[in-house]
C-alpha cells in the first residue's frame, strides 16, 4: 500500500442512526478516501457508522487507523481488522492522538460523542491550537437545528462569525472532501473517479 496523500479524521455515530441516508453517507466518505489515495483516522470501533466508514474506506483500498480507548474496546466492539488499531488509556489520549494523525476533521451524523469531538476541534482551532480544515457533512439536513442555534448565538454575540467561518458545512460530500482537502494544502489523487 502506497503513502496517503491524506489524512482525514472522521467523527460520527457509534449508532447507525433511523435514515438510511447517514448510512449511505458513511459508506460513500469511507470510499471517497479509499478511492482518492487518503487514510480515515476514526475512534476505532465496529458500531454505527464508526464501523461502517471504517469498512467502506478498506474496500475502496483505503488505509484506516483506529484509535480506542481500553475501556472501551468491548463495549464499541473494537474493529481488530483496521490497518492500525491504537489501543490507549483516556478518552483524551484517543482524541489527541486523531487529531494528530488527521490532516482534516469531518462530522457525520451522531450523539453526543460525535458534538464532543467535533466541538472540541473546533475550539482548537480558534485558540490557534491547530490550523486544520473541520467539516460538517450535513446529511439530509440532520444539522439544520444545530445550525440554525449556531447562527443565532452569533446573533447574541457570543462568537463571531470569523468562528463560524473556521467550520464548512455541506450536504454534499463530493463537494465538502476535496474542498477540506484542498484547505489542507494536500494532493487528491485519482480525481477523475467521482463516486
Ligand atoms: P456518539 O456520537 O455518542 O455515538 O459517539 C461517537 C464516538 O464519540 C464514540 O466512539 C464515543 O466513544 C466518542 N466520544 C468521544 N468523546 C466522548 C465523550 N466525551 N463522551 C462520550 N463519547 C465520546
Amino acid at each position: 500500500m502506497t503513502e496517503p496523500s491524506f489524512s482525514v479524521c472522521v467523527y460520527c455515530g457509534s449508532k447507525p442512526g433511523t435514515d438510511p441516508a447517514f448510512t449511505q453517507a458513511a459508506i460513500q466518505l469511507g470510499t471517497w478516501i479509499g478511492q482518492h489515495g487518503g487514510q480515515l483516522v476514526y475512534g476505532g470501533g465496529r458500531n454505527g457508522l464508526m464501523g461502517i466508514v471504517a469498512d467502506a474506506t478498506m474496500a475502496a483500498g483505503g488505509r484506516v487507523i483506529g484509535v480506542i480507548p481500553r475501556a472501551l474496546v468491548e463495549k464499541e466492539w473494537a474493529h481488530t481488522g483496521c490497518t492500525e488499531l491504537h489501543v490507549v488509556e483516556t478518552m483524551h489520549e484517543r482524541k489527541q492522538m486523531m487529531a494528530e494523525k488527521a490532516d482534516a476533521f469531518v462530522a457525520l451524523p451522531g450523539g453526543i460523542g460525535t458534538f464532543e469531538e467535533f466541538y472540541e476541534v473546533w475550539t482548537w482551532r480558534q485558540l490557534g491550537y491547530h490550523n486544520k480544515p473541520i467539516g460538517l457533512l450535513n446529511v439530509n439536513h440532520y444539522y439544520e437545528p444545530m445550525l440554525s442555534f449556531l447562527k443565532s448565538v452569533v446573533q447574541h454575540e457570543f462568537m463571531g462569525e470569523w468562528q463560524m467561518d473556521l467550520i464548512q458545512s455541506h450536504d454534499d460530500l463530493s463537494v465538502l472532501l476535496p474542498s477540506l482537502v484542498q484547505a489542507a494544502g494536500l494532493p487528491i489523487k485519482f480525481q477523475s473517479q467521482a463516486i
